[in-house]
């Protein structure tokens, strides 16, 4: 029989010795880099064998799917990362039931969770999406409407903005994406100067293929799915 349980665990524990790796490597401290279980299109006991090997970030990027896997999940000191796009209208479940949103990609959008967030009587931090290569298929601010939009973001009850957040594009080489996230960690001090707010440090970028290189570029948040999970059904 297959034990579920015992691979997620050494995968785990490989993911955190590579990012330890990278992290020592760049001249920075391991415990810098905080390492997001992406648990999509996963079943909630492969989050609870990942939570019984230390993991207490989790990451999902669809409203439905991780609402309903929060509930049923159990363990309280997890804190639950939307990282997809996310529509007006679901603003409501977003702001109740995650602890980070690092898809934050319109005005409207931050508007909406704000005013979610300040009914149910919360802060909720969130990331400024860019969509740093301008690809067609992505969301998330272009660098220049992230540093323009960044101000009255900042500036709203309910929300905390505390960072920025990539996703790069698909590279068969993932020192391809190295420029992408330079970029964003040169925007994201722009941003934290023009806001003149120091929390907003936190970048959120890389993946499976492109961790290493995402680290050695300044990552303070990693989203690792396959790599911890194995792969996703297609
Ligand atoms: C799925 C997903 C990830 C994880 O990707 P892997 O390649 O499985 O590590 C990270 N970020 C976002 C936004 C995702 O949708």
């Amino acid at each position: 029989m297959i034990d579920p349980i015992t691979p997620i665990a050494e995968r785990l524990a490989t993911v955190r010795l590579r990012v330890a790796r990278a992290a020592e490597s760049a001249g920075r401290s391991p415990g810098a880099v905080r390492i997001i279980a992406v648990t999509k299109t996963m079943p909630v006991e492969a989050a609870r064998a990942a939570y019984d090997a230390g993991a207490r970030d989790f990451g999902e990027n669809r409203i439905q799917e991780g609402t309903a896997k929060i509930a049923a999940f159990g363990p309280s000191d997890a804190v639950w990362h939307l990282i997809g796009h996310l529509q007006t209208n679901k603003a409501r479940p977003a702001a109740r039931d995650f602890g980070i949103i690092h898809a934050i990609d319109s005005v409207r959008i931050a508007e909406a969770v704000a005013r979610e967030a300040t009914a149910l009587g919360r802060a909720i931090d969130v990331l400024l999406e860019v969509n740093v290569a301008a690809e067609e298929s992505k969301y998330g601010f272009t660098p220049e409407d992230a540093l323009v939009s960044s101000g009255n973001i900042t500036r709203l009850d309910g929300l905390r903005v505390i960072g920025l957040m990539t996703v790069a594009p698909l590279v068969a080489d993932p020192e391809d994406a190295r420029l992408v996230f330079r970029a964003l960690r040169l925007l994201g001090e722009r941003v934290r100067e023009r806001v003149g707010n120091p929390n907003v440090w936190h970048l959120s970028m890389g993946m499976s293929n492109d961790v290493d290189v995402a680290i050695a570029e300044g990552a303070t948040m990693v989203r690792i799915g396959r790599a911890i999970f194995g792969e996703r059904p297609a």
